[in-house]
């Protein structure tokens, strides 16, 4: 690979979306592409889907993201498909974390849609710089300006067109570039067929190009002075400058270049490819990644080169049948060498690197190194997981981990087959690890298995899995929902321990308030009031306690959210003082406090869409309404309603099946996490018996 020494010639990107939108088209387009024209190593090509697990293909949907290498005029474009349905946001979190730039896909008939604006508060999040690919141009009701609009609006962004579109007899032929005034006209949805470029606009633009034209220099001319001049003295710009400010504004989030195109029909695709190059960055134009060192507990840069020390950080884990896991690892930093030993500082143990590849879907090329800017897979470490920094023996550093929320949904799995039952919990064992959304608790009597997740999907496919790639038959139970616990009113308890131990006695005394949080934030907080100079093993066991207290109310056991927890004073005596007796004391004032204070078992609230045509839109209303659910926003999408409600998620089990058949069919619909809400007093008394 002797591309791989010039690192401004990466672009880690990923693409963005809401299901529908033409995600895997548009990614397949890319591969068909740059595969095509660039042939590289061992890489197989034809058969390459980014959707490649057998449950993506058969549910048209995007599950895992997996990395792909390709290349494009010179560039190495390592690209990461992220899902579109919210049960995996996870997915795209982790995605997101290690990416340098976005495709943010929209269908051009929709604008956008609620799941885009939770992944692009994601990527606002993790600062990733993106470009807009209007899709779905050839489409009824394609809505250009629509949707420049709802990116304004929705995600409060500042949308540049770049392309403006040519329609023969309503039929999308062509794109003209707004910066180069070239128009690019197709005469069939043909593959293979290379637009005729012309160096001119159609007369009937001109007014419309020369009007976008207009608003990206104006727009531009705020972040460059020479601009601002040229434009005031009615003089010329030159495309080269044009393009440098519109990159250098693109990568530090202040536009996003805006284009147009249909992937289904083969128009814009490599277009797009150019616009990647030309605006989206190389890890070179990113600030150096902060971290910590773990010898000195300072923080510590690492620039994204490969003199650099090595470092890099683990986004996934999968599973694979003759190499055990297999490590997606994106390197920030220096190089490594197949055989080399790097250290894992989080679990602190030295892990070997086996192998190294370079990812092509399902496919793999093995590679001897990788270094600064390249995302690659490895085997050989045992204990890392996702989120893990591997660095340099000499050099260590860490840097942040990355958030998980915690699963809404859980269901019993159990083995038909008493055999199967170490092989069940083996298998779900390696789920989790894959999977850091997923969770499993064992419940030992029964050979049981509680599994818990994101959604209902994300649990269907993982059961899918066991049958497909394990060959397990396994009864299932329904799907129950992870409540929590929380508090209404404020209240303060006192608690106490003593014991004796070989003739001493301990003992301590504490005080406790709690308070409600309001807000739809489940995060609880800890304070203590009273600091005193006390040894540090007996504030530890103190802040350990109280942090243990909050993993489990006294209803039910579920963990608690939404809470301020005070700790307002202690004992301490020198003679006196006990690690033990700090723990039980806590604990005691805390159940005391929590059944005092009107204690409620809180359910998860999704925020859905349903998208619907007219006439069924009452039927889903009412249905929404017999959900316990809160329709609170209607509006028209092209043909289509769409329906925005919160609902709880105990009453949207089987929810796609069941508008299906108030509509014959016709609507669907997208949830996500929203909030944690109270349970009505006669639902709580029904769970609690
Ligand atoms: P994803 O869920 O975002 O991955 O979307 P897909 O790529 O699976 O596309 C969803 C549907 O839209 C499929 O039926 C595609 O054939 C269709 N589609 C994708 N791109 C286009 C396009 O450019 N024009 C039209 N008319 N349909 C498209
Ligand atoms: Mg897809």
């Amino acid at each position: 690979m002797n591309m791989k020494e010039d690192i401004s010639l990466f672009r880690n990107i990923g693409i963005m979306a809401h299901i529908d939108a033409g995600k895997t088209t548009t990614s397949e387009r890319i591969l068909y592409y740059t595969g095509k024209n660039y042939k590289i190593g061992e890489v197989h090509e034809g058969t390459a889907s980014m959707d490649w697990m057998p449950q993506e293909q058969e549910r048209g949907i995007t599950i895992t993201s997996a990395a792909t290498t390709t290349f494009w005029k010179k560039h190495r474009i390592n690209f990461i498909d992220t899902p579109g349905h919210v049960d995996f946001t996870i997915e795209v979190e982790r995605s997101l974390r290690v990416l340098d730039g976005a495709i943010a896909v929209f269908d051009a008939a929709n604008g956008v849609e609620p799941q885009s604006e939770t992944v692009w508060r994601q990527a606002d999040k993790y600062r990733v710089p993106r470009i807009a690919f209007l899709n779905k141009m050839d489409k009824v009701g394609a809505d250009f300006e629509m949707c420049l609009e709802s990116i304004k609006t929705k995600l409060n962004a500042k949308p540049l067109l770049i392309q403006y579109p040519f329609f023969k007899n309503n039929h999308f032929v062509g794109i003209v570039d707004i910066i180069s005034q070239k128009s690019y006209l197709w005469e069939s949805d043909d593959k293979n067929e290379n637009p005729k470029v012309l160096n001119t606009v159609f007369d009937e633009l001109k007014d419309s190009v020369e009007f976008y034209r207009q608003v990206l220099l104006e727009n531009l001319a705020d972040y460059d002075d020479s601009i601002a001049e040229a434009i005031l003295s009615d003089s010329q710009i030159p495309e080269s400058k044009i393009y440098a400010t519109l990159r250098k504004t693109t990568i530090e989030l202040n536009f996003i270049p805006v284009l147009i195109g249909s992937a289904f029909k083969n128009k814009g695709i490599k277009l797009l490819l150019d616009a990647v190059v030309s605006y989206l960055p190389s890890p070179l134009d990113l600030p150096p990644l902060k971290g910590v060192s773990p010898l000195t507990g300072k923080e510590e840069h690492r620039k994204q080169e490969i003199n650099e020390p090595f470092s890099g950080i683990i986004f996934k884990v999968t599973a694979d049948p003759f190499l055990g896991s297999l490590f997606y690892l994106r390197v920030y930093s220096g190089k490594i060498k197949t055989g080399e030993v790097v250290l894992n500082n989080i679990e602190n143990k030295k892990e070997r690197i086996n192998k190294i590849f370079i990812m092509h879907a399902n496919n793999r090329e093995e590679v001897e190194g990788a270094s600064a800017g390249e995302i690659v897979t490895i085997a050989g470490p045992k204990f890392s997981k996702t989120g893990h920094t591997l660095s340099a023996l000499n050099h260590p550093i860490a840097f942040e981990t990355m958030q998980f929320p915690d699963p809404v949904v859980s269901i019993a799995i159990e083995a038909k087959n008493t055999s199967d039952i170490e092989k069940l919990q083996a298998s779900i064992d390696k789920f989790t690890k894959e999977d850091p959304s997923l969770k499993m608790k064992l419940s030992d009597e029964t050979g049981q298995v509680i599994l818990s997740g994101m959604g209902e999907l994300h649990l269907q496919i993982i059961l899918d899995r066991l049958q497909r790639e394990y060959n397990i038959e396994a009864n299932i139970g329904k799907p129950q929902v992870s409540y929590r616990e929380s508090i209404l009113t404020t209240s303060q308890a006192k608690g106490s321990f003593a014991r004796s131990l070989q003739a001493k006695s301990f003992s301590a005394d504490v005080s406790l308030k709690l308070e409600a949080l309001s807000g739809h934030e489940s995060q609880n907080q800890i304070e203590c009031k009273h600091e005193r100079v006390v040894p540090k093993i007996y504030q530890e066991a103190i802040h350990e306690a109280l942090k243990e207290c909050l993993l489990s109310g006294h209803l039910c056991g579920y963990p608690v959210v939404k809470m301020k927890l005070t700790l307002e004073n202690y004992s301490y005596s020198q003679e006196t003082a006990d690690e033990v007796c700090y723990k039980v004391a806590i604990n005691n004032a805390f159940r005391d406090a929590f059944l005092k204070a009107k204690p409620v078992l809180m359910e998860p609230i999704m925020a859905v869409e349903v998208l619907v045509p007219n006439e069924y839109s009452g039927s889903i209303v009412s249905d929404i309404n017999s959900r316990r659910g809160q329709v609170h926003n209607i509006e028209t999408k092209g043909h289509l309603q769409s329906i925005q409600a919160l609902i709880p998620l105990s009453e949207l089990f089987g929810y796609e099946t069941d508008i299906r058949s108030l509509s014959q069919g016709r609507a669907s619909s997208s949830m996500i996490f929203s909030h944690y809400e109270a349970l009505p007093p006669h639902i709580q008394e029904k769970i609690l018996n």
